[in-house]
């Protein structure tokens, strides 16, 4: 795809930023475990929180590749501050399309100037793939909605100013039909939540969220109600594209530290790079990502236009299992280039959190930076003597 002037423009102002402001600092940061307010109100200010809404709503109206391209670019930083662009997109529009007008304009001005965060709350305990089966409960009260349940492996949860909560207005038989979306300010009484202790993307902060009789106005409600469902559904369709961008950022960021590396490393008197052995699988790598790239950038011009993208966009998530999954063998390639499995050598890979068990056996905590939360996948691996 043959990119705008424009569109390389803002593309080049948010690689600039995430090269020479996000990457840095990105494994401190992820110790602090808090997003960096002042960092985000920066990425607000420069127009990359959202740039695909309205005008009206904070956005810059640039559309859904710039959406990517930011996402891409943010993500190749830090994975973690690529999620704010993320679920700035995602949201941004669910609120500014469906909120009342007082509502919508307000919050999701805010949210683009990068003053407040918002955060999805779907997922119920004990199964969140069966995702229409919502359990949690809103019962109308007069003009008041009235929110008791649990919500859990929800990111932000202890950091976001807002949610967006899935809720069964309904009865349970009616299924994806009986789900109503509200918008939630997070200062309500009777709002708690737990963070977990995740394996990484510490600064974004997975955990559960509890509604004990949280009381809110009908105007609250987003759009229709039974309608949340749909609407968020068709939200995933375009984050879905969002974050295998970013995960393809994450991949694009591990070749090239291990080109950088391998270019780096001398052995028999040259580069490790000139060896074909090592050469020929990084360019297969680059031909991967740059062919996943341009699927998930056709699907943002497809939904750009109007048309439908539901097809790419579900490949696109197949693309970001096979840029982000710990025991994919071209991540495992990665971590050998990087010289054979020892401690030092691979920490240098970058995410990747190295236990020794014993001299001759090392265990290898894959956790890419991609999806730190997964539980992580043990490689037995005999280092060379
Ligand atoms: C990093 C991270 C961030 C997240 N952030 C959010 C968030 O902000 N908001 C939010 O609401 N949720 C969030 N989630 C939750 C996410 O949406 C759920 O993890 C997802 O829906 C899967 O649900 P589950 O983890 O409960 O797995 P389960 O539904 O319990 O699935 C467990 C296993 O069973 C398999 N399985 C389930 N159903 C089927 C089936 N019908 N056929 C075949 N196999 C099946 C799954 O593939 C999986 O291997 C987040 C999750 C992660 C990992």
């Amino acid at each position: 795809m043959i990119l705008t002037p424009k569109q390389e423009a803002i593309r080049d102002v948010a690689l600039r930023f995430s090269r020479e402001v996000l990457r840095p600092g990105y494994q401190a940061r992820e110790r602090e475990g808090v997003i960096d307010r002042k960092l985000l109100r920066q990425l607000g200010s420069l127009g990359l929180i959202g740039p695909d809404l309205p005008d009206r709503f904070g956005g810059i109206e640039a559309g859904s590749v710039v959406a990517g391209l930011v996402c891409e670019a943010i993500a190749y930083g830090d994975f973690n501050f690529g999620c704010v662009q993320m679920m700035g997109s995602l949201l941004g529009a669910l609120v500014a399309r469906h909120a009342i007008a007082e509502v919508g304009v307000a919050w999701t001005r805010r949210l683009a100037a990068g003053e407040v965060i918002f955060c999805i709350a779907m997922t119920k305990p004990k199964g969140g793939a069966d995702a229409a089966n919502i359990q949690m409960k809103a019962r109308r009260a007069g003009d008041a909605y009235i929110l008791s349940g649990e919500k859990t492996s929800i990111s932000f949860c202890d950091q976001c100013d807002a949610m967006i909560v899935l809720a069964r207005t309904g009865m349970p038989a009616e299924g994806a039909h009986g789900v109503t979306a509200f918008f939630v300010p997070t200062d309500l009484p009777g709002l708690s939540w737990t963070r977990y202790d995740d394996l990484g993307s510490k600064i974004v902060g997975r955990g559960s969220v509890f509604f004990d009789n949280v009381s809110m106005p009908v105007t609250r409600r987003l759009g229709g109600e039974g309608k949340g469902f749909t609407q968020v559904m068709q939200g995933f369709d375009y984050s879905r594209i969002l974050l295998s961008l970013m995960c393809i950022a994450a991949a694009q960021a591990s070749i090239d530290e291990t080109w950088a590396y391998t270019r780096d490393r001398q052995s028999m008197g040259v580069a490790i790079s000139q060896h074909q052995g090592v050469s020929f699988p990084l360019v297969e790598f680059e031909t991967m990502l740059a062919g996943l790239r341009q699927l998930g950038y056709y699907g943002l011009s497809l939904a750009e236009a109007g048309r439908p993208y539901r097809v790419e966009s579900v490949d696109g998530s197949e693309n970001r299992v096979r840029c982000d999954s710990p025991v994919h063998p071209d991540r495992w390639a990665l971590c050998r280039l990087h010289g054979s499995a020892t401690p030092a050598a691979l920490a240098r890979c970058d995410g990747i959190r190295v236990r020794r068990r014993s001299r001759a056996d090392h265990e290898i905590a894959c956790c890419t930076r991609t999806r730190g939360t997964r539980q992580p996948h043990f490689f037995t691996h005999q280092p060379r003597s």
